[in-house]
């Protein structure tokens, strides 16, 4: 994977979008500016406009403006987009369509979607503690290709429809190569999930991730399962795992189903990244929560560790990044929750507090 040559300035395009959007930035931007001051790093952040305040400012979801801010930074920190506001509009004018041009101007192929069960959270999970504690897996989805994108697609007869799951030798070599160099930084073992049983497709995805990994990551542990049998493990064993690599379509499903293992919506982050010649872009899994936007109430830890996960994959700032999920951690291990977080009886802090006592953990 070619690496976006980082700017001694490491710039960053900050997109706050609608919702609780604005409130979780400020949250995050309060931690970078803590990190900035521990380390003496300087960064450049610039923002633009996606979604609907696009819209309400450009008649447009990701205005040019935007994309022209594109090219000129290392890395884009989204926080969420739409709402009610914009649900009628036509189709392709939904905010949620700007979100998809800006993947595809990012030609981000690939989606990292950790989930991380912080202990002292285990029972808010539907599962037993003892199944999830210690959960610490990535899941790498491929994005732009498979059955979400193959022709032909759509009516092909009366009352009969079609969709084409197609994958090419390039389209599964560079998927696999990032998820083989995600497995390098974490235990060496990936796992590779597919349906090679019943599809020719998925056998030729399997042939070609052995192969890739053979050639160029041999100290790396494969193993492979099908889908189904995947399915169930991440039920009943998760923490067997730690880097699966999976097609768009399996690691749609996947991704959500590990995302559920921890509990909360508001904790987990995502990278989408392309080769390395772009900016990667990251955001938190969760939407823009219009049922809450403007309360105090979000959690915006999904956001910082979104700008954790940043500062790691495309600024290399593993150091700075690990300072930040350890004051994460603490702060939760301390009892700070917000109220999606809080248990009956237990203090519920704002928005802004939860990201101050980030903040000074970072800072201290
Ligand atoms: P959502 O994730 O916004 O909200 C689902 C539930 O989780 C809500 O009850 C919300 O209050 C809660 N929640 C979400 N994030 C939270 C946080 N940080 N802290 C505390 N609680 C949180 O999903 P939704 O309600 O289906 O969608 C709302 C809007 O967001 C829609 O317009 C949808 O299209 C959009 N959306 C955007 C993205 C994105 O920007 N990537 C992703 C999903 C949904």
């Amino acid at each position: 994977m070619k690496l976006k040559k980082v700017s001694d300035k490491k710039r960053i395009l900050v997109l706050a979008g609608d919702g609780i959007g604005p409130e979780i930035t400020k949250e995050a931007l309060k931690v970078l500016e803590a990190v900035s001051q521990k380390s003496k790093i300087s960064f450049e952040i610039s923002e633009g406009l996606l979604g609907g305040i696009a819209i309400d400012k450009t008649a447009d979801p990701l205005p040019p403006e935007t994309i022209a801010k594109l090219d000129k930074v290392d890395a884009v920190l989204l926080a969420a987009i739409g709402g009610p506001k914009w649900e009628n509009l036509p189709q392709d004018q939904k905010p949620e369509k700007g979100l998809l041009r800006l993947r595809k101007e990012l030609e981000a192929f690939a989606n990292l979607r950790p989930a991380k069960v912080f202990n002292c959270l285990a029972d808010s999970s539907t599962l037993k503690r003892e199944v999830i504690e210690g959960i610490d897996l990535l899941v790498v989805r491929e994005l732009t290709g498979g059955i979400y994108f193959g022709s032909p697609r759509g009516k092909i007869a009366d009352k009969t429809y079609v969709n084409t799951d197609v994958y090419s030798e390039a389209e599964i070599k560079r998927i696999i190569v990032c998820a083989c160099e995600q497995a390098m930084r974490r235990s060496k073992k990936l796992c590779s999930v597919d349906k090679a049983n019943v599809l020719e497709v998925s056998q030729f995805w399997r042939d070609v991730t052995i192969e890739t990994v053979k050639s160029q990551f041999p100290e790396i542990e494969l193993s492979h399962l099908y889908i189904d049998n995947a399915a169930m493990q991440l039920i009943r064993n998760p923490r067997q795992f730690d880097v699966l690599v999976s097609s768009n379509l399996f690691g749609d499903i996947l991704s959500d189903e590990a995302a559920m293992l921890t509990g909360s919506i508001g904790l987990l982050p995502s990278a989408s990244l392309g080769d390395g010649s772009k900016a990667g872009l990251y955001e938190p899994v969760h939407g823009s929560a219009p049922d809450i936007a403007g309360q105090g109430k979000a959690n915006p830890i999904a956001m910082i560790l979104s700008l954790a996960m940043l500062l790691e994959s495309s600024l290399n700032l593993p150091k700075e990044a690990k300072t930040i999920v350890q004051a994460v951690e603490q702060a939760l291990d301390e009892g700070c929750r917000t109220a999606d977080i809080a248990t009956v009886g237990e203090k519920v802090l704002t928005t802004a507090q939860m990201g101050d006592i980030i903040y000074k953990k970072v800072n201290a």
